[in-house]
């Protein structure tokens, strides 16, 4: 019998680590698995996903700039999913697409299991109100952070992050150009596609750090260079980017499709060894 059939859905998508990293998930469990990538634009995503059903596809990772359209294609969705508006993970349930939302869990396992951080107590700044920060900000507030403020170019996407969440005296949305008045955070984590653009540096108060702070990347490879040039230089205790958070979020994404929880060390371990700056963010 053929292996039910996976894909990772986006545009531009020919530089995924996604295939590798299922490929190497299934190798590693026992389990058969047929992955690929999918290049698909925004107008052409809904028929791609239907055909891909139709040939025997089960399972799918959706990445930019797909995440609220299969969002809006999804039957059912996840809490999580819900709370983040925005989908990664589609598994098909009958004749139609359940969606979960594995970003959150992914960074939240890399910062505690990979890093050892407590989040538990922590303020946290948010940079970004874009899908990946929509996924990420549900896992942050359950997994007992202290407050959640949400900063990003385009101040209306922050409220509307931050009135998502449902958590007001919690979660709160702050100006980008008055973030010097937000006093200093445990956690600041960049999840804004800044780095992806013209080079250009990362400029933030250095008010913003203190003797405990972790800087964190959701990007990985060349587009995290500005914002953790700017950790280092701030001082922040540490600093890394999004390559563990990119592994971790795949593997909830494999024990939704396979359920075995695949261990990720080995394929961190790989992808770090090929060198972060030649890893292409999804
Ligand atoms: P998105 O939905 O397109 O959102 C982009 C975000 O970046 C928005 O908040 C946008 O602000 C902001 N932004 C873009 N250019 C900027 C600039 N020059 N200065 C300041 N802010 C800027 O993208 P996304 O899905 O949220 O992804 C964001 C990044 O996270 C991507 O680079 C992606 O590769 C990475 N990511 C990593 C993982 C992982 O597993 N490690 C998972 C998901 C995403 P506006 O609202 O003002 O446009």
């Amino acid at each position: 019998m053929s292996a039910a059939r996976y894909a990772v859905f986006g545009q531009p998508i020919a530089h995924s680590q996604s295939p590798r990293i299922h490929a190497a998930f299934g190798e590693a469990e026992g389990i058969a698995v047929d992955y690929r990538a999918i290049e698909a634009t925004p107008a052409a995503f809904a028929a791609a996903l239907e055909a891909f059903a139709a040939d025997g596809g089960v399972g799918a990772n959706v990445t930019l700039p797909h995440k609220e359209a299969a969002f809006a294609l999804c039957a059912t969705r996840t809490s999580r999913a819900q709370r983040a508006g925005a989908v990664n993970t589609l598994l098909r349930k009958g004749q139609a697409w359940h969606g979960d939302n594995t970003d959150g869990a992914g960074l939240v396992r890399d910062l505690t299991a990979r890093h050892g951080l407590d989040l538990r107590g922590r303020r946290v700044l948010l940079l970004g109100a874009g899908g990946a920060a929509r996924g990420v900000a549900p896992a942050l507030l359950d997994a007992g952070i202290l407050e959640l403020v949400v900063a990003n170019r385009t101040p209306e996407r922050a409220d509307a992050l931050v009135d998502a969440m449902g958590e007001p005296g919690r979660a709160l949305s702050a100006y980008w150009d008055a973030l010097r008045e937000q006093g200093d955070f445990e956690l600041i984590i960049n999840a804004t596609a800044a780095g992806r653009g013209d080079g250009a540096g990362f400029s933030l108060p250095l008010s913003l750090v203190n003797s405990l702070t972790t800087a964190v990347d959701l990007n990985y490879g060349e587009a995290a260079i500005p914002f953790l040039a700017w950790a280092r230089a701030a001082a922040c205790r540490n600093s890394f980017d999004g390559l563990g958070m990119l592994v971790e979020q795949a593997a909830e994404s494999f024990q939704q499709w396979h359920g075995v929880r695949p261990r990720t060390d080995d394929v961190y371990a790989a992808l770090r060894a090929r060198d972060a700056l030649l890893v292409t963010a999804d």
